[in-house]
């Protein structure tokens, strides 16, 4: 570890201020993927701003026909929240089945969802439910937001606040995790409700993605059967130690069968 600066700011407002003071802060909540990284040196801020203590993003409520959840609930409060086991089962399902019981307990939904690890759970879920992202400045379209790679819409000096997720008919999500690391190796997560028919692929591209093919699919006929004869094309995916282009494109099929079973 180097030198930095620490903030605690106690307000979302403040802690704008504190991140756009300086071009090299970063923003901190649960630190699970951000303190490896400083460790790792693979980032050098030159203030951490740390969201923890900020009361506002936290918590979850049900607001018409949405679940709003703040930015800095952890995965195991999502987990085990009655209000989402009751409104959107699958979107605990997803949390209780993040990492390991310490990951869980210490990262947040903000931190996954702004950090878009192209193998992380929840951008899968927020784009397959057609969620909103709420942010100190705006509100995004899921469509919008996942931009590539470890790259969302934000911008240096917002921060993600909550996520509204529109309680669908049914979801379902499946993923193939690798044995080693746990993190999804490809995974869909498929909703009918009223953002219509979706499909979200992750981990097997360098972004969570859309299958069109498999929405208008599922949009006919939702069944696991309308979705068994639709072959991802590998171009573009993932290739690594763990899985080539070719496998990962056979496993969308599979996990998009697994998703509409699960989702009934
Ligand atoms: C051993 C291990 C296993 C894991 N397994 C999985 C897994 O199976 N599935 C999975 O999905 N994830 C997994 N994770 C990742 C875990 O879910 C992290 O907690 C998550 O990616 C980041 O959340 P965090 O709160 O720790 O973010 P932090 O590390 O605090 O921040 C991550 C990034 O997001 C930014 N950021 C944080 N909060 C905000 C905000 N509110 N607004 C704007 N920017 C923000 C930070 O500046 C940083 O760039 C694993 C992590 C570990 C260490």
């Amino acid at each position: 570890m180097y030198d930095f600066a620490y903030h605690k700011p106690s307000s979302v407002a403040d802690a704008v201020k504190l991140l756009a003071a300086d071009p090299d802060a970063k923003a901190v909540s649960g630190g699970h993927t951000l303190i490896p990284a400083l460790k790792h040196r693979l980032n050098k801020p030159t203030s951490l701003v740390d969201l923890s203590g900020i009361a506002e993003m936290k918590g979850i409520r049900r607001e018409g026909n949405a679940i709003v959840i703040g930015a800095l609930t952890k995965h195991e409060a999502v987990a085990t929240s009655a209000e989402v086991k009751a409104a959107i089962p699958v979107l605990a399902f997803v949390a209780k089945h993040i990492g390991d019981t310490q990951v869980r307990n210490r990262g947040t939904l903000g931190g996954s969802v702004a950090n878009n690890d192209p193998a992380a759970d929840y951008p899968a879920a927020v784009l397959g439910l057609g969620a909103t992202v709420h942010t100190s400045k705006r509100k995004v379209a899921a469509d919008e937001f996942f931009l590539g790679m470890f790259t969302t819409a934000l911008e240096a000096d917002e921060i993600l606040t909550a996520i509204s997720f529109p309680i669908p008919e049914k979801a379902g999500y499946a993923k193939m995790r690798n044995p080693a690391s746990r993190y999804v190796m490809a995974g869909a997560f498929v909703s009918k409700g009223p953002m219509g028919v979706r499909v979200a692929i992750n981990g097997a591209g360098p972004c969570v993605f859309r299958q069109a093919a498999m929405e208008a699919a599922l949009s006919a006929n939702w069944s696991a059967d309308a979705v068994a004869a639709i072959m991802q094309d590998a171009d573009g995916l993932n290739s690594d130690i763990h899985g080539s282009a070719e496998y990962r494109a056979h496993l969308v099929t599979v996990m998009a069968k697994r998703a509409v079973l699960a989702a009934g």
